[in-house]
């Protein structure tokens, strides 16, 4: 990673004093979380076309809370990175104003984001620890059902299936919370986007908006992603360390 850029980054967050942060399952892999593309990873012994589909939950909900009990454990037993906590120390520094997560795995939450400025996390694709009952709408805490000693669990009061919030394939994301996400993203001055690869529609319209918006754009990512030319800093590489490079230099 060139010094230069981590420069040039720091001082575009060192000069904004609105940021929001948007983020994919990238900025969770150091925190042993794999994202869609690690082989290995848990998505690669499932079928999420299959096993993450909304109409197969319907009539079966089966399959989703075998790969989704599997997935707890290890969202449970996975901690913060410094990406998490740099963003967390951001918006304790009056830097960071939102953030934008596509992850479901809450560990923005458990860095302190939005603990110390009380700022807005926009969860798109919403927090495997809300549950719900899809007939009845009942809301529970995954601490408060039991998932793993049933084929699937059911609503106590109307035995309608119950289902985490968060977004399965064929669902569409709450048009509330993409659009306020979105009204953050046009008041902010920057925009730093770390690990999505920006193919999932429509959270990647963030930085198309931030764009239009006329913010600065730095990207944190492993990879190239289809929208590096909107951002005005690219950093490529492993998003905790890029983060405790570019923490050094931020005042
Ligand atoms: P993605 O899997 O499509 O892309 C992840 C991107 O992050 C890739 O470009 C990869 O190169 C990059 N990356 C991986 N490790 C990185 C690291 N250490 N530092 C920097 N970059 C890194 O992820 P997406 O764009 O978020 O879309 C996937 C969808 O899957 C989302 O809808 C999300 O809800 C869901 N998902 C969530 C989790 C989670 O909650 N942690 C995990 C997997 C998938
Ligand atoms: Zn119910």
């Amino acid at each position: 990673m060139s010094e230069s850029k981590i420069n040039e980054a720091a001082e575009i967050i060192n000069n904004s004093e609105n940021i929001v942060v948007f983020s994919g399952a990238g900025i969770s892999t150091e925190s042993g979380i794999p994202d869609f593309r690690s082989e290995g990873g848990i998505w690669s012994k499932y079928d999420l076309s299959y096993h993450g589909n909304y109409y197969v939950f319907l009539e079966n909900p089966k399959p989703f809370w075998t790969m989704h009990n599997e997935l707890t454990d290890q969202l449970e037993n996975a901690e913060p990175n410094e990406a998490h906590k740099s963003i967390a120390e951001l918006e304790k520094m009056g830097k960071v104003k939102a953030v934008i997560t596509q992850n479901v795995d809450m560990l923005h939450q458990r860095a302190g984001s939005g603990k110390y400025k009380n700022i807005p996390i926009y969860e798109l694709h919403g927090s495997y620890k809300k549950l719900e009952c899809i007939k009845c709408g009942k809301e529970y805490e995954l601490d408060e059902v039991d998932t793993k000693n049933v084929e699937y669990p059911v609503c106590d009061k109307c035995s309608g299936f119950i289902k985490p919030k968060v977004i399965l394939f064929g669902e569409s994301l709450p048009l509330g919370v993409l659009n306020a996400a979105l009204n953050a993203v046009r008041k902010a001055n920057c925009l730093i986007m770390v690990g999505s690869s920006l193919l999932v529609s429509p959270a990647n319209s963030v930085p198309l908006i931030a764009k239009e918006s006329g913010s600065k754009i730095i990207f944190i990512n492993n990879e190239s992603t289809i929208m590096d030319d909107l951002a005005d800093i690219v950093l490529q590489g492993k998003a905790g360390e890029i983060f405790t490079e570019l923490m050094k230099k931020i005042k």
